[in-house]
């Protein structure tokens, strides 16, 4: 099969992964790209404390299905990839823990309702509050408007903001509540405490270093399929004429027939303004703005570990700490800030600093860690800010043949796994349905 008959998948992250996945799984031919030399894209393996972590700590929770999904279609059992416990939450400051809240596992709404019901750190009124105001919350407004105000004007008590809905639209949408999307935070929630299935706000994480959990199987799932996968290879250039498509990569050049762009935002716009009929979308998408999230790595003796596998800490800088023993990693814990803030001003060693005398006071129990790692992603999410769903393109675009896939496309979700894995089938199943027009042979 000549480059000419295939289909191109620009973008080996997770949602270019299950872009090509779905259509081999079809039975058309693809050719893979990522301009990095190794798969996983924002979700990868990276080295620090001398063993191979994360570029930044993911949790996923059980309504990840999608990215499930793809693990079987590949071959991996979902226990391979992400280990399940139940939804736990502890909020905790220098006084002490200020909130506790556990699930049982696999918990439908019956089970959830219990776990509110007898959280604790939230008094008897505020649950009885929050227990009647609950489909407010889980209505999402007709107009978007901020969380923190939406969070108001559905009368939830101001200590449940604080200590349980703020961190978690911090830690879900990466964007600060009096800047962050009501409608999208509503859907993390319905997704989360409103799914008909059991499990859905089951925490998941990773079994393994990133990389070796999902990107990597992947990879070698597709090249035993036929794939050419082109890692370290960026595509510079992208042109039509109607029926095929032309990539450049400064080396080479590539003709197909269909193209899934599985990039981020800025990486689309510059790859797609040179196509008349995308220049002006091109622009919106330039448009789309990001978060930073920092990641500290710290490392302690094996023996060492949170009362938790996550713990939440209020009113420092640092907002979770993870515990990788569920991936193999004894005594290391994963400190993470999502969101821009001042944080991104200090240098690395004035953060650790900072880090190590938060968890000092906050999880007194813990020794000094004797290393510690800093991987800072700049540009690690879209801005999910007020009317951002309105920027967010769907998979289809106007030239036929050519479809968007990735995290900040119209998921409906925040940037996560699951969005991109999501984005990737979706535009696969695009490409399929707009058979007549990309050639017989698809
Ligand atoms: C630190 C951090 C923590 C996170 N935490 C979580 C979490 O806890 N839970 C969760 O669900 N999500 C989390 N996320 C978000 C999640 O990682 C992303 O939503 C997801 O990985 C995005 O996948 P994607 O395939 O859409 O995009 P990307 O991963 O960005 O993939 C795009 C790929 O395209 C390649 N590329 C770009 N331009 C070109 C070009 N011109 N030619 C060829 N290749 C190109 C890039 O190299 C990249 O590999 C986190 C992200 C970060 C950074």
């Amino acid at each position: 099969m000549t480059d000419s008959g295939r289909v191109a998948v620009i973008g080996a992250g997770w949602a270019g992964i299950a872009a090509a996945v779905s259509l081999v799984e079809r039975g058309i031919p693809t050719i893979l790209f990522d301009a990095a030399p190794q798969p996983g894209g924002r979700a990868r393996t990276a080295p620090a404390l001398g063993i191979e972590v994360d570029n930044g700590q993911h949790i996923a929770i059980g309504a990840y299905t999608a990215v499930l999904d793809l693990a079987r279609s590949i071959g991996l059992a979902p226990e391979r990839v992400f280990v399940r416990i139940a939804l736990t939450l502890q909020q905790r400051d220098a006084t002490g823990i200020l909130l506790s809240l556990r699930a049982p596992k696999d918990a439908g709404q019956v089970g959830l309702a219990f776990a509110f019901a007898t959280a604790r750190g939230l008094s008897a009124g505020q649950k009885l509050k929050m227990a009647r105001n609950w489909p407010r919350l889980l209505n999402a407004p007709a107009t978007d408007i901020s969380v923190s105000e939406f969070l108001r004007a559905v009368g939830q008590p101001e200590r449940a903001i604080k200590l349980l809905w703020d961190p978690l639209c911090i830690a879900t949408l990466n964007t600060a509540p009096d800047r962050a999307s009501a409608q999208l935070f509503v859907r993390v929630l319905k997704e989360s405490f409103d799914a008909a299935c059991s499990g859905a706000a089951d925490l998941m994480l990773p079994a393994c270093d990133l990389g070796a959990a999902l990107p990597q199987p992947a990879v070698a799932w597709l090249h035993d399929r036929g794939v050419a996968v082109h890692l370290g290879e960026r595509i510079t250039g992208l042109e039509t004429d109607g029926r095929r498509f032309k990539l450049a990569t400064g080396r080479r050049e590539y003709e197909v027939r269909s193209v899934v762009v599985a990039v981020p935002p800025d990486s689309c716009a510059r790859l797609i303004e040179g196509i008349p009929a995308l220049a002006s979308v091109a622009a919106t998408y330039a448009r789309i703005g990001t978060q930073p999230i920092c990641t500290v790595y710290l490392r302690y003796p094996p023996e060492v570990a949170l009362p938790f596998p996550v713990l939440g800490l209020t009113g420092t800088t640092t907002q979770w700490l993870v515990d990788r023993r569920t991936c193999a990693q004894d005594g290391v814990i994963a400190a993470v800030i999502s969101a821009d803030g001042p944080h991104m001003a200090l240098s690395n060693e004035e953060l650790i600093s900072l880090v190590q005398e938060e968890i000092g006071r906050c999880v007194p129990e813990l020794p000094p860690a004797s290393d510690a790692r800093v991987i800072r992603e700049k540009r690690a999410t879209f801005d999910a800010v007020v009317g951002i769903e309105a920027l967010r393109p769907a998979a289809a675009t106007a030239v036929p043949g050519l479809v968007l896939a990735g995290d900040w496309t119209a998921t409906g979700l925040p940037a996560t796994l699951e969005g991109a894995v999501r984005s990737g089938r979706t535009a696969a199943e695009m490409l399929l349905q707009i058979k007549p027009t990309v050639g017989a042979d698809l």
